[in-house]
């Protein structure tokens, strides 16, 4: 091969290699979903400045806002929601039940207040989401959903999804789980026309719950309980908030 041949035909392998890096690659569902995610976060920020005035701060713990940022909210949508599981909005999960809005759910998280050593009660498992997140921020965390189907397809999906420190229970959570009592904080993510007294006792002094009180299919409000090292309880008024009704025999 001449020498001049030689030098062009490496040229265009030059150009074409170029050319052939400056074609746009198709974005991976994964990277899809980080995208999505982080606007999420951006969304829940900007909730939170929207919502100063009830909730007292301007911005929630990074350690939440970082779970938040972890857990992969389109493994617990049903797959035909997977590309809105991002959306800062409740969403159906079937059974006539809803995964929380984003934002609730790291208000709800923040406002509990844990530590790395805590063990938490969760009433109203439904898709595990809440449960996950929580998972990142305590030592253990059981998590009672009253609907069977629901109940075992939140159980598999935490554990493939590897939260190994979620224990998910088929259950009435009124009742709370008087083998593990007491709690260092509880949270109910499901509407109670009162707070559940089996609930307030298996609560440790100085623990925290979280809970929407109200009739179902109205504005409820969010009410933080926390008892003192005494066993004295008090109640704040939140914010106003819709969820499905705490169901049961109660
Ligand atoms: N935390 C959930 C998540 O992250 O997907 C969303 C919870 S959804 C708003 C409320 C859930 O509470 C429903 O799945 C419902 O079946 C459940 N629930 C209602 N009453 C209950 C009860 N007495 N005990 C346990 N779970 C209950």
């Amino acid at each position: 091969m001449k020498k001049g041949t030689h030098h062009r035909l490496y040229l265009l392998l030059r150009i074409g290699l170029l050319a052939w890096s400056l074609v746009p690659m198709p974005a991976s569902a994964g990277d899809s979903y980080a995208r999505q995610q982080e606007a999420m976060i951006r969304e829940i920020r900007k909730d939170v400045e929207r919502t100063v005035d009830y909730i007292g701060k301007d911005r929630l713990d990074p350690r939440v806002m970082e779970a938040m940022a972890d857990v992969p909210r389109h493994r617990f949508v049903p797959e035909r929601l997977r590309s809105i599981a991002y959306e800062n909005r409740p969403l159906p999960i079937g059974h006539g039940q809803t995964i929380s809005q984003p934002y609730i759910v790291a208000l709800m998280t923040d406002l509990l207040h844990t530590k790395p050593g805590d063990v938490v009660l969760e009433v109203g498992t439904g898709s595990g989401y809440q449960a996950a997140v929580l998972s990142a921020l305590v030592e253990r965390v059981y998590t009672m959903e009253i609907i069977p189907p629901l109940a075992e397809s939140a159980e598999k999906r935490l554990r493939a999804l590897g939260y190994d420190n979620v224990t998910a229970l088929q259950g009435d959570g009124y009742y709370g789980l008087e083998a593990i009592a007491p709690f260092d904080a509880i949270v109910v993510t499901a509407a109670a026309t009162h707070i559940p007294p089996p609930l307030i006792r298996q609560l440790k002094p100085g623990g925290v719950m979280i809970i929407p009180v109200g009739g179902p299919f109205m504005t409820q409000e969010l009410i933080r309980l926390t008892k003192n090292e005494e066993g004295q309880t008090r109640s704040e008024h939140i914010l106003p908030v819709v969820f499905v009704p705490l169901t049961g025999g109660h």
